[in-house]
């Protein structure tokens, strides 16, 4: 386990399985951490909701921003309450629950945010191993806009992104390894059709959530550990 930093971290915060996990591993690594969690016009504000209790429990700063000026931007499953979710990527094209410059702006705004408080290390929850064909969860999109919101801010930002090379199977592992697991499993919201804990069963949050937790829970019995 690395030490605790002596410095301030402020973590992108959905309430969802990835940010909670990465709330948890900011706890462990720096001396303060802030949640900030975006309303953008998701179809469940019962995420907003859960960020806001997940976050009290965990005893962190909190605070949530409306952007849901991105919602008028584009037409999105998400967002969109006509729309029905793709079950999976299509081929050849993104999914039609991807908000376009959702992370973009997530990001920007938190970076601004950060600013304001003292705080130059931002954590996110995006993975390139699970990036659900999302172009924005990707590394290279993130080293990028790293840069970028250096330059435009005059300042020295660290974007984290500790789930970026590992699958779900290992997000479960190292939830369970910062003592959360139990947490993350029935208290954060994942779910495509707002349902907390083990959700609808049958979107494709969910559809990738439980398929890396029977993984996790099958290797865990089996003796296998993980290593971060
Ligand atoms: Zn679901």
């Amino acid at each position: 386990m690395q030490s605790v930093n002596k410095e301030k971290a402020l973590v992108v915060f959905s309430g969802g399985q990835d940010s909670t996990t990465c709330l948890y591993w900011a706890k462990q690594r720096f001396r303060e951490v802030w949640a900030l969690t975006f309303s953008y016009g998701q179809k469940h504000s019962a995420e907003v909701e859960c960020a806001r209790r997940i976050a009290h429990q965990a005893q962190v700063h909190w605070d949530t921003m409306d952007i849901s000026f991105i919602s008028q931007l584009s037409r999105n499953a998400l967002t969109d309450t006509t729309i029905n979710m793709d079950e999976r990527q299509p081929q050849g094209g993104l999914p039609n629950t991807f908000v376009p410059g959702r992370n973009l702006f997530f990001l920007s705004v938190a970076a601004v945010y950060a600013r304001e408080r003292g705080i130059n290390h931002i954590v996110t929850g995006v993975s390139q191993t699970d990036y659900s064909g999302y172009p924005d969860c990707r590394d290279a999109f993130i080293k990028s806009l790293n840069v970028t919101l250096n330059e435009g801010m005059e300042e020295q930002f660290i974007l984290h992104t500790p789930l970026m090379w590992i699958d779900k199977c290992e997000t479960w592992a190292l939830a369970d390894q910062l003592g959360v697991l139990d947490l993350v499993r029935h208290e954060t919201l994942t779910c495509y059709n707002g349902i907390q804990g083990d959700g609808c069963g049958h979107c494709p949050a969910c559809h990738l959530r439980r398929e890396g937790l029977d993984r996790y829970l099958a290797l865990k019995s089996a003796g296998h550990t993980f290593t971060f």
